[in-house]
């Protein structure tokens, strides 16, 4: 969608929101509902940042960032109406299927379990409770994700009240899980994951899940926290959660946009932020690239952190400490994305027609995930990357022109900046890649019509988002809940009154979840923070 509607005035509004991705869409709802006047300005020519279906070959379609759908809660879909305003599945409870080149396809999940067992019995026994065991956790951690954190250190009743709840709630898991809890939770998904299993493929498959979008491989520390971050918020969806909007992501950010406008907020697409406006020590607006003023006591930024304070606000209206702590950010991303245009439906070795619609993972084990990671520290693209693959043309047929099909790919892990320089590398990473995707699809290359590779260099030139990284800023423990992004705008308030954090960069971070958005309308509506 790349209409302004309704026609924005120039203001002076109560709120302006920086960037129409579904963060900032999902904010503008929300204080649009509480009577506040809302102006979204988005610099792209469509609303949905990372969440958009463009077309990248002629008739070709695809979501060209986040392509499943796994953790948007269903309370805050149904919440924003969204099936009114045109949001529809082109299916749902996606399978997941591990794949190797020397085995048979593995199914992961409940519905995998015979699978499972006729390779290791053992596996077989320990899925169930293991998966149990995780999603009490994850029931017992989404509160979290879905509220504004506690600040560290203050006399505040309400943050005292928001520490005790959050020991109170893993208290409740008793005992022995409380403990295991905070055993692992520091741990790294290698050591907790092969501690558990020994099928190499089901290892690679539920590692695959704790390092996506990261910038580290399996033995990492903190990588148990970041699968348990994926999992708290899958846990407010569904048992199982992937999902593919129908007419692919950016089906459901003109949904987001829909249902802000129906709620009285204006959305203006083409309008580029130069300037968050101060005067005094207070925010009084924007000024947008065309040299246009517009007016308003708040500015919310869905716009990642750096971004934000560094380029759009500018260093002296901060201390220096906290510039610091925005600079030293890690937001380098790994993670590319692969489409291709393909005259014919791939033949994946072994994947029957409903898998071939699900996703299919090429982490066939965490040794291999760790070796993938090791060639990326060395500012070198993954001789053997991972992949998560998704051909959506196989539930959306409409995507791609009759008979054809669009093949969409996560690919972890490629350097944002490559020692030899992307002249160089963009070819060798993307025959890495075709290479993988030939070893298990005998004849995929044969029937490659069109082909597109954004490495994380041309993530963050296309959506903005500094280092191309997919959660707007590493996902880790000193970057995590009550100090993301940084100590200080850790609450969706920043240093400078009446400017705000509503995207992935703030709690709790990236993926197409609508949480960072809907909290940080809560903490301006509050007045909390
Ligand atoms: C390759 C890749 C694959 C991914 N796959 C998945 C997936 O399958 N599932 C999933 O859940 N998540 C996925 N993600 C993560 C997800 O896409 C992001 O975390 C999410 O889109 C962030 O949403 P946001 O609204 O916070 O920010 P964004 O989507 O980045 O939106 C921010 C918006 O601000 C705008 N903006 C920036 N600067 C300005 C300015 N100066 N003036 C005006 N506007 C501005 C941008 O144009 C953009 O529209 C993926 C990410 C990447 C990079």
């Amino acid at each position: 969608m790349s209409a302004s509607s309704p026609p924005a005035t120039r203001g002076p509004f109560d709120c302006i929101v920086v960037g129409a991705g579904h963060n900032g869409l999902v904010c503008a709802t929300y204080l649009a509902r509480a009577g506040r006047t809302v102006l979204v300005v988005e610099a792209a020519d469509r609303v949905g940042g990372a969440a958009v279906t463009r077309e990248f070959a002629p008739g070709h379609r695809v979501s060209a960032g986040a392509h499943l759908l796994h953790q948007m809660p269903e309370a805050l879909l149904a919440d924003l109406r969204l099936a009114e305003h045109g949001f529809d599945y082109a299916a749902r409870a996606l399978p997941t299927t591990a794949l190797a080149a020397d085995r048979p396809p593995l199914p992961i999940g409940l519905g995998g379990l015979a699978a499972l067992g006729a390779v290791s019995p053992r596996d077989a026994a320990a899925f169930v409770p293991f998966q149990e065991r995780l999603g009490r956790f994850a029931k017992v951690l989404y509160p979290l994700l879905d509220s504004i954190p506690p600040r560290l250190g203050t006399d505040s009743w309400g943050d005292r009240l928001a520490f005790l709840k959050l020991g109170w709630r893993i208290r409740t898991l008793g005992r022995r899980d409380m403990r295991e809890l905070l055993r692992i939770i520091g741990m790294n998904a290698y050591d907790l994951i092969s501690d558990e299993f020994e099928t190499p493929l089901l290892q690679g498959a539920l590692g695959f899940d704790a390092i996506l979008g990261t910038n580290f491989g399996p033995r990492a520390p903190g990588t148990v926290l970041t699968l348990l971050n994926r999992l708290a918020a899958e846990s407010a969806v569904a048992p199982q959660p992937l999902s593919q909007p129908k007419g692919g992501m950016g089906a459901l950010s003109d949904a987001l946009a829909k249902a802000a406008i129906a709620a009285g907020a204006s959305v203006r697409t083409g309008a580029r932020v130069a300037r968050i406006r101060i005067e005094g020590d207070r925010v009084v607006g924007v000024a947008l690239e065309s040299g246009e003023a517009i007016d308003a006591r708040v500015v919310l930024s869905s716009a990642d952190a750096k971004t934000t304070f560094l380029k759009l606000l500018g260093t002296r209206h901060l201390d220096t400490g906290f510039v610091r702590r925005v600079d030293h950010l890690r937001s380098k991303g790994l993670a590319a994305k692969l489409h291709l245009a393909l005259d014919r439906a791939p033949v994946f070795r072994g994947v029957d027609a409903r898998a071939l619609g699900g996703r299919l993972l090429i982490a066939p084990s965490l040794d291999y995930l760790e070796r993938a990671w090791n060639c990326s520290k060395y500012g070198e693209s993954s001789t053997t990357p991972a992949l998560e693959v998704t051909l959506p043309t196989v539930h959306d047929p409409a995507l791609a022109p009759s008979g054809r099909h669009v093949l969409s790919a996560i690919v972890q892990y490629v350097p944002y900046a490559p020692k030899a320089g992307w002249g160089a590398e963009r070819p060798r990473a993307l025959e890495n890649v075709l290479a993988t995707l030939e070893e298990h699809a005998p004849g995929l290359r044969a029937s490659v019509t069109a082909s597109e590779f954004l490495t994380p260099a041309d993530l963050e030139r296309e959506f903005g988002m500094s280092g191309g990284h997919w959660h707007h800023g590493e996902l880790a423990f000193d970057q995590f809940y009550m100090v993301r992004p940084v100590p200080g705008a850790a609450q969706y308030r920043t240093p400078v009154a009446g400017l705000y954090l509503c995207g992935a960069s703030g709690h709790p971070g990236g993926g197409v979840m609508g949480l960072a958005g809907r909290n940080a309308a809560r903490a301006l509506l509050r007045g909390a923070a």
